[in-house]
Parts: structure tokens; sequence; C-alpha cells
């Protein structure tokens, strides 16, 4: 077989790096109360590199308009993952009861 005959995949012409998913009502669902930590953002230590963004499972990180993040606490399950990869120390586990 030559390669002309191999088909030839379109570029996509755009790329998003994002999560695929938005937590919703009825998947997971929204956290009620059971969740016992909350990550808390020191905006003063938060350089926007989004790394916390990027590795949150629950897709519950904002991107706010001045560059940095905000936690979505009505989806956030908690998981301390933001705060584990974020390289400023900028996100702090803060109990809940
Ligand atoms: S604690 Fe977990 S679910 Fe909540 S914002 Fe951080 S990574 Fe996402
Ligand atoms: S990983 Fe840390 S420094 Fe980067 S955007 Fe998140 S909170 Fe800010």
């Amino acid at each position: 077989m030559t390669a002309e005959a191999y088909p030839v995949l379109e570029e996509p012409k755009t790329f998003f790096l994002a999560p695929l998913s938005k937590p919703a009502p009825g998947s997971a669902g929204k956290t009620g109360t059971w969740r016992t930590h909350k990550p808390v953002v020191n905006l003063e230590k938060c350089t926007g590199c989004l790394l916390c963004w990027l590795y949150c499972p629950e897709n519950t990180v904002i991107k706010l308009e001045n560059g940095k993040v905000a936690i979505d606490y009505e989806y956030c399950k908690g998981c301390g993952i933001c705060a584990t990869s974020c390289p400023f120390d900028a996100i702090e586990m803060v109990p809940e009861v």
C-alpha cells in the first residue's frame, strides 16, 4: 500500500486545553455538606499559572478576569489536588468541620 492510500486527517482548526466536561447536578452533583476541607486561594501568592485549574478533576477552579483563580465551592469535592499541584503554595486546605 502506498502512502497516498492512507486517509489524511484534517488538522483541527482550534485546540482548547480544557477539561471535557463540567460538573452538573445529577452526575457527581453538588457536593453538599460532606466535604471536610475546602481549598482557599491566597491571591497574594497566586501567579495565575493555572496548574490548579488544569489538574482539578472536578473542573471547579474558576479562571478570573484578573488572571487569578477562584473555587466553585458548590461542586468542589475537597480532594486537595489543586493545593498539591500549586507550585507557589497559594492554596491552603482549610478544615470545614
Ligand atoms: S479540592 Fe479538588 S475538587 Fe476542589 S478545587 Fe481543588 S482539585 Fe478541584
Ligand atoms: S496553581 Fe497556584 S499559582 Fe497557579 S493559578 Fe493555581 S493557585 Fe494560582
